[in-house]
């Protein structure tokens, strides 16, 4: 019991994996680039009640010391580091110290996630967290706190000097509005924040935008879903003159004045779930907000009002063949998307399809470890998993080519400003080359031939 401590300390811990733990000779493109803010750890420190002291470790970074003074460790994590979020903690449990967890995997796995943590925050972690010390100090920490959705106009003040600053591409990220409503079968943004958006006061958020630098990333999960809100915001940021990135769903570039009003207002760039060229493939994920929709001409006025296009695509559709990489780089190519994302589909526990596969039995891997879109867990129906596997390597390796990455620069030059060409799309693309070249998987495409498989 803790009744007497005036402080405690409390440690937080973002597990590492062998794809993202930093080499420091390689710095910086291959580990800056690829890494924000770490929001959700800077809303739970925040959370805190005055007389505890949180420090934020970043295994990707920095390596845990087991030693720590910490009355109280909390491991936050996805489903691909449980595997070592697990470790960590059974170790720390081994040395007296209690261990609470929390994030997407722990909130959906609850029953697995118990087995080594003392007591487990379901959901977002802003109302929790201050119930979860208070019943600590009193030894009295029960095993499952779960929330209700956060009102964003609750969320306390973060304190950004808890990060290692240069460590990542930017500790400039903010939120605007949380979650989304539609129902992609494979997301677990959604379900985690129960199928509903939800919108933070505007003048909170330009409050927050004001302490910031110039560029500031807004990790929302869909921006620009409540037009209305997005129109306002918009509309207000323009005097702050910031230049800004986010995600938002493809049907922003058939709203002219949306679009132009997101430019105006400092955006340079957009992380767009494509996701499929198929309209079966979009059917059967159930993205129907991307049905029907002429992606290369709404990627063209995206890029007509300088903003640049993060895209991501998921292979393993049931309806994919193998011919879908080929076909997808003639897309990508032609589109002059500057930076790609290409996942093999991951049915992440929590998720519709998560339960269906589970249920049909095609599931065949169930080491979360291999849960980071560079293996295939799943039998794909249309070809088989080495096909999926050997396909989205060789279609990175051509996206990522030098040869495609010059030619898409060059393109990008007619639309961009060069600071976002050399500042922004090269250092990732680079940075997507160099990391992706380092794994097993990326060589895969060595042995994909698309005229064959
Ligand atoms: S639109 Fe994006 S955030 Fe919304 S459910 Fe689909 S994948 Fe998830």
């Amino acid at each position: 019991m803790l009744q007497n401590k005036k402080n405690i300390k409390f440690l937080l811990i973002n597990p590492t994996s062998p794809l993202w733990r930093v080499n420091p000779n390689q710095r910086p493109i291959n580990s800056s680039v690829f890494r924000f803010s770490m929001l959700p750890s800077l809303y739970v420190a925040a959370s805190m009640p005055y007389y505890v002291k949180t420090q934020i470790l970043d295994e990707d970074i920095e390596p845990i010391d087991f030693d720590t003074n910490a009355d109280l460790i909390g491991i936050s994590f996805m489903t691909y580091n449980a595997p070592r979020a697990y470790e960590i903690a059974d170790q720390f449990r081994e040395m007296g110290k209690m261990v609470i967890f929390g994030g997407y995997h722990p909130t959906f796995m609850q029953q697995e996630a118990i087995q080594h943590a003392d007591s487990i925050c379901i959901g977002e972690s802003e109302n929790n967290i201050p119930i979860m010390i208070k019943d600590f100090m009193a030894g009295k920490l029960k095993p499952f706190y779960k929330s209700e959705l956060v009102d964003l106009k609750d969320l306390p003040v973060l304190n950004r000097n808890l990060l290692k600053n240069n460590a990542y591409v930017t500790i400039n990220a903010l939120q605007a509005t949380r979650g989304c409503y539609h129902h992609c079968e494979f997301c677990s943004v959604a379900p985690f924040n129960r199928y509903k958006l939800r919108t933070r006061p505007i003048d909170q958020v330009l409050d927050e935008l004001k302490g910031l630098g110039r560029s500031v990333i807004f990790m929302d999960d869909n921006i620009a879903l409540d037009r209305e809100y997005a129109f306002e915001l918009f509309t207000r940021m323009i005097p702050l003159k910031k230049r800004w990135y986010s995600q938002c769903e493809i049907g922003i570039a058939e709203d002219d004045e949306l679009l132009q009003l997101a430019r105006r207002s400092g955006c340079r760039g957009l992380f767009i779930g494509f996701e499929s060229l198929s309209q079966q493939s979009l059917s059967n994920w159930k993205k129907y907000c991307n049905k029907e929709k002429d992606y290369l001409e709404l990627v063209k006025k995206i890029h007509s009002m300088g903003i640049g296009i993060f895209a991501a695509f998921v292979f393993g559709n049931d309806t994919d063949e193998a011919d879908v990489f080929p076909k997808t780089l003639d897309f990508l190519l032609k589109a002059n998307i500057e930076v790609l994302q290409s996942t093999r589909l991951t049915p992440f526990p929590g998720t519709p399809l998560f339960d269906k596969m589970t249920k049909d039995g095609r599931i065949f891997d169930k080491d979360w470890s291999h849960y980071d879109f560079f293996h295939v867990v799943h039998k794909p129906i249309n070809m088989n998993p080495e096909t999926l596997h050997s396909g989205t390597a060789w279609l990175q390796q051509q996206f990522y080519s030098y040869k495609n990455i010059t030619r898409r620069l060059r393109r990008a030059s007619r639309y961009l400003s060069p600071n976002i060409l050399m500042k922004v799309v090269l250092p990732i693309n680079m940075g997507y080359r160099f990391k992706l070249s380092k794994y097993e998987a990326f060589k895969l495409g060595n042995s994909f031939h698309p005229d064959i498989n």
